[in-house]
């Protein structure tokens, strides 16, 4: 078992949890509880709730999943697509418009 993702904000290592089970990588999160009792109110690293992978051999494959989805949040931030058919602007992540469900293709910097 391998611990390769903490952080104090338990939706944070939740979010990641699901990338890694969307891509069928068995892990688990450690100190859930005590993120959910509030006891990681106090800023003590070690109780933090992290993610870890059941298989070592799986670490690599969930280190890159991890560094995709952080590349794809931070790009959404920076970009914005122009629906090519109803004019609505999307956040760069978006694969289909928002307000009509056409797939966006267009990208343009803000
Ligand atoms: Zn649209």
């Amino acid at each position: 078992m391998k611990e390769i993702y903490r952080h104090h904000e338990m939706i944070n290592v939740a979010n990641f949890r699901d990338i890694l089970l969307d891509a069928e990588i068995p892990c688990i999160i450690r100190n859930e509880t005590l993120a959910m009792s509030g006891i990681t109110e106090i800023p003590i690293p070690e109780f933090f709730p992290n993610l870890c992978v059941m298989d070592d051999e799986d670490e690599e494959r969930a280190l890159q999943l991890l560094k995709d989805h952080q590349a794809r949040m931070s790009a959404g931030s920076e970009l914005e697509k122009t629906c090519p058919a109803c004019q609505e602007t999307n956040p760069g992540n978006f694969d289909v418009c928002f307000a009509c469900q056409e797939p966006l293709t267009e990208i343009k910097p803000c």
